[in-house]
């Protein structure tokens, strides 16, 4: 089997306990920071974030009696709304000075084919809080549809991260598209989107190759 077959990338960045703890927060940490580096963990995450968008979705379809027009509102705003977070996590959380967030991810630097990744049950918990609190000022089912639209968003990151580190595409477009993140490997302060570049773009981060000076004959 080869490397890429036998491993896969992170979807998103692990914990990983950076200085001594507390031994009740030790105990809790230490398992945890095991599991968010196991393969078990990844593929688990991978299927339960496709898994509870689909569960949220079908639920405000089923429960909501939407409206065809403002429900593929919501749908459209839930994974705009994604995108952004996509890039504010990468950016701020990752990149950031976010002690065991930033452990992990720099662990991806370190190594893009690791199974690094959150433990997978945090995401799918964090998409039925976030549902919670749509709900509390939106109709139920518009509240469901958004909070599964955002989780859709999520699920459709993580497969992208895997792809893109595991896969090499033929077709140029992807290609170009795979490589805005595979740019980030190599300028960390660059292209923080990974489905998107449209944020890197609007806020100034997108990576701008440098000319290089002329060759002037004497
Ligand atoms: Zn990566
Ligand atoms: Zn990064």
């Amino acid at each position: 089997m080869s490397r890429n077959e036998q491993s896969s990338a992170t979807p998103q960045g692990s914990i990983h306990p950076t200085s001594r703890l507390p031994a009740p927060v030790e105990w809790v940490a230490r398992p945890l920071a095991r599991l968010s580096v196991s393969h078990f963990n990844l593929r688990a995450g991978l299927t339960s974030d496709c898994l509870i968008s689909a569960v949220l979705i079908a639920a405000g379809v089923w429960y909501g009696h939407l409206r065809p027009a403002l429900a593929a509102v919501t749908v459209l705003c839930g994974l705009f709304v994604f995108t952004f977070i996509e890039y504010a996590a990468h950016r701020w959380l990752f990149h950031g000075n976010t002690g065991p967030f930033r452990a992990g991810h720099d662990h991806h630097h370190v190594d893009p084919l690791g199974y690094d990744a959150l433990p997978f049950f945090m995401p799918p918990l964090l998409m039925c809080v976030l549902a919670a609190l749509f709900a509390t000022a939106l109709p139920a089912g518009y509240a469901l549809l958004l909070a599964g639209s955002i989780a859709a968003g999520y699920a459709a990151y993580g497969l992208s991260h895997v792809v893109i580190h595991i896969h090499r595409f033929k077709s140029p477009l992807l290609r170009r598209w795979a490589g805005f993140h595979n740019i980030h490997h190599y300028h960390p302060d660059t292209n923080f989107g990974v489905t998107t570049g449209l944020w890197d773009v609007l806020l100034g981060t997108h990576y701008k190759r440098t000319p290089r000076p002329a060759h002037h004959k004497a």
